[in-house]
C-alpha cells in the first residue's frame, strides 16, 4: 500500500523510571517526507526518537515501520528493520578515525551509500578520512561524520536530533542543503529542530510538542500563516 505510512507512531507512552514522558503521542511519516518534531526544551522530543528506537525505560503503544509493529522489539532488532538515529549528542567515537566511525555501525539492508558516495554529500570528511580522531574534527565536522555514519547502514528512515544544535550559521545551511539532498536521494527523515527558521528550510511537514504530548500541526504551506503562534509555542 503506497499511501500508507512508512512510519506511524500511535498513542506512545514512555517512561524513565517512574517518570511518565510520553502521554500518548501520535503522528506519522510518509515514504520521501521530512517531518519536524517542534517543541521546546523537555517538551518530549527526543524521548519520542528513544522511544522508536527502543532506548527508553519502559513505552506503550504503537510503532509501525513500514507496517510492522516495533513495539515490543528490542532496539538491536529495530535498528535492523532500517531505522537509523543519530542523536544530539552525536555518538562518534573519539578515539577512532573518521574512516573506522564510517565502517564500524553495521549494514542492515542493501541500497546504503559507498562511502564514496557519503564523500559527494560531505567532501570534508574524505579530508579527514584517515587522520584525525573522531573529536579532534570541528563540530560540524562531527555532525557530518554522525549523518554519515547512518548513510552506510541501508536505513531508510533517519531520525536525526537537532542536528543543527550549537553549529555556525555557514555550517547549518550546509546541514540543510545535505538534508535537502538526502530528500533528494529518497531518504524518509524525522527531525528534531528547536529552530523553526532552519526546519523551515528542509520540512515538508511539522508537529508541534509539549508536555509529551502533539498538540498542533502544520504543513510547510501552512507555516506563515502560523508562525506567531509557533512563536508562543516555541517561546522566541
Ligand atoms: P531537549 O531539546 O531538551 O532534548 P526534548 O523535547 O527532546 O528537549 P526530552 O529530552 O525528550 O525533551 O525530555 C523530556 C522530559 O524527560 C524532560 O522532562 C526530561 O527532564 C526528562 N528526561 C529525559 N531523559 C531522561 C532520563 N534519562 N531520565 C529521566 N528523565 C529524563
Amino acid at each position: 500500500d503506497r499511501t500508507a505510512p512508512l512510519l506511524q507512531v500511535k498513542d506512545l507512552q514512555a517512561w524513565y523510571g517512574e517518570s511518565h514522558i510520553l502521554h500518548g503521542v501520535s503522528f506519522d511519516v510518509r515514504e520521501g517526507e521530512v517531518v519536524t518534531l517542534l517543541g521546546r526544551n523537555g517538551a518530549g522530543k527526543t524521548t519520542t526518537m528513544k522511544s522508536i528506537m527502543g532506548i527508553v525505560g519502559q513505552r506503550a503503544g504503537s510503532v509501525q515501520f513500514e507496517g510492522q509493529e516495533l513495539i515490543d522489539k528490542a532496539s538491536n532488532q529495530i535498528a535492523r528493520t532500517g531505522i537509523a538515529f543519530c542523536p544530539e549528542e552525536r555518538g562518534i567515537f573519539a578515539s577512532l578515525s573518521v574512516e573506522e566511525n564510517l565502517t564500524l555501525p553495521p549494514v542492515v539492508r542493501p541500497g546504503g551509500l559507498s562511502l564514496e558516495q557519503i564523500f559527494e554529500l560531505f567532501p570534508n570528511l574524505k579530508e579527514r578520512l584517515g587522520s584525525s580522531q573522531g573529536t579532534k574534527l570541528s563540530g560540524g565536522e562531527q555532525q557530518m561524520l554522525a549523518i554519515g555514519r547512518i548513510l552506510r547502514t541501508g536505513a531508510r528512515l533517519l531520525l536525526l536530533d537537532e542536528p543543527t544544535e550549537g553549529l555556525a550559521p555557514v555550517i547549518i545551511q550546509q546541514i540543510g542543503k545535505t538534508i535537502r539532498a538526502l530528500k533528494q536521494q529518497g531518504f524518509t527523515i524525522l527531525l528534531v529542530e528547536q529552530n523553526f527558521r532552519f526546519a523551515s528550510t528542509v520540512a515538508d511537514r511539522y508537529y508541534v510538542m509539549e508536555h509529551g504530548r502533539v498538540i498542533d500541526k502544520f504543513s510547510n504551506a501552512e507555516l506563515e500563516a502560523n508562525v506567531d503562534k509557533l512563536h508562543e509555542y516555541l517561546g522566541v
